[in-house]
């Protein structure tokens, strides 16, 4: 019998798609918009890595909106230049690619449980 490689007693419900070994029903789950199927360990790591990369994506979108007013203000009360609207133009592209990303971190850090075939026909 195939087991789980957290438990030795549990029976393989399936295999994580990121790091390729067995695990039982209770140690996966299905992750993100494409159900892929992870382990609780992976999960650990992906989350460390997209919780520190939305935060920086947090402080890019801030500062970029920061910019855009700066330079649509320069634009409004002084000179008229068309680099200032340049400028804001490309800052307010920033700050939407800025959070269309964190959104899509935010939906990958998305899980439901995972249930097996086996388990569904009990
Ligand atoms: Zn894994
Ligand atoms: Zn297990």
């Amino acid at each position: 019998m195939e087991t789980c490689f957290n438990h030795t007693e549990a029976a393989k419900a399936g295999t994580c798609k990121y790091c390729g070994k067995d695990y039982c029903s209770e140690c996966l789950f299905l992750q993100g918009q494409l159900d892929s199927l992870m382990c609780k360990n992976c999960y650990k790591v992906y989350k460390t890595k997209y919780t520190s990369s939305i935060k920086r994506r947090y402080i890019y979108a801030f500062a970029g909106i920061a910019i855009t007013i700066m330079l649509a203000l320069l634009y409004i009360t002084h000179d008229h230049s068309s680099l200032s609207l340049i400028g804001a133009a490309i800052g307010s592209c920033g700050v939407a690619i800025n959070f269309i990303r964190i959104r899509q971190m935010k939906m990958a850090l998305k899980t439901k449980p995972y249930i097996s075939a086996e388990e569904k026909n009990l």
